[in-house]
């Protein structure tokens, strides 16, 4: 039998008994870092044979692990931190053993995504959950086609030290939707962020970004739907504009005209130049009327 082992993102108190009992009692533990995972079992004081199963193994690994299982052996998956299978390689192992109609188990636990998604306090009912989007521009452009039109909660991870990239690509394509930033949770600097991607850019280029990431994002609305924009008029496009610069004013945040106007055209999922010569439009009509 393959035990999908979920272990703690952070605090070893959200192990569950049963995740130990399976540990304890298996004939084998695959891990995605043998030395990571050898530290969980001695702080419980648990004594198993431990095997690496990680992204640059999981070829050559993979068919010995299901060669075990077929002769009757009793294998826990475990990956660095929470649920395996989620962001990790534990995926390629269940499949294969599904595949092969062996018997698959698991013994739930924390995933930073669900967390992370329960104490952003945006809508839980319907999400997607993206894992990285990375840094291959293809499917960063992906990424930006499907958030503009996604209406339900979007969950991402991501490192430390892309956060501020991230948080800026978003804020071209998500305007001023809200954002919750959920770092290191469940441990001591546990800490969860809300406001737009503006704000969160104007924080973390103050406070380095140190931890571990989670960003759940705001699905678009109604009126934010390509259908919808393809109505947007020059007028809609220059009070868009006026609203977010007088809430940064009052927000005492300093933007350029064209990062408003980039926010603009991604609130109305128009490409960036018509909204500036829409915008213009109006503009050049207000002052000469003046
Ligand atoms: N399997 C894991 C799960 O169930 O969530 C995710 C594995 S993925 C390789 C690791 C990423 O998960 C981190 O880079 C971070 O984005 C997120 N993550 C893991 N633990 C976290 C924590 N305690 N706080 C915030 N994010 C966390």
């Amino acid at each position: 039998m393959l035990y999908v082992v979920a272990t703690p993102i952070g605090n070893l108190g959200d192990i569950s008994p049963r995740a130990l009992e399976v540990l304890e009692n298996c004939d084998l533990i695959a891990a995605e870092d043998t030395r990571h995972t050898q530290k969980l079992l001695s702080h419980f004081d648990i004594k198993k044979p431990l095997v690496s199963y990680y992204e640059h193994n999981k070829v050559a690994r993979g068919p010995l692990l299901i060669e075990k299982l077929h002769s009757g052996e009793n294998i826990a998956l475990v990956s660095d931190a929470g649920t395996p299978g989620i962001s990790d390689p534990g995926a390629d192992l269940i499949k294969a053993a599904t595949d092969e109609g062996l018997e698959v188990s698991m013994i739930p636990g924390p995933v930073a995504g669900i967390m992370a998604l329960v104490l952003s306090g945006l809508p839980t009912d319907k999400f997607v959950f993206e894992g990285f989007i990375g840094t291959d521009n293809k499917k960063k452009q992906e990424f930006a086609d499907m958030i503009i039109e996604e209406m339900r909660t979007v969950i991402i991870y991501e490192a430390p030290h892309r956060l501020l990239k991230t948080l800026e690509f978003l804020q071209q394509h998500i305007g001023d939707r809200r954002v919750a930033v959920c770092r290191e949770l469940t441990k001591t600097h546990e800490e969860v962020l809300r406001g737009t991607a503006t704000e969160h850019i104007s924080h973390f280029t103050q406070i380095e970004p140190r931890g571990e990431f989670v960003l759940v994002i705001e699905g678009a609305d109604k009126k934010t739907s390509r259908s919808h924009n393809e109505e947007a008029t020059a007028d809609d496009i220059f009070n868009k504009f006026n609203e977010l610069s007088d809430k940064y004013a009052s927000e005492g945040i300093r933007r350029k005209k064209n990062d408003i106007i980039k926010e603009v055209a991604a609130f109305f999922n128009i490409p960036k130049n018509q909204a500036y010569d829409m915008y213009e439009t109006v503009n050049q009509q207000t002052q000469g009327g003046l």
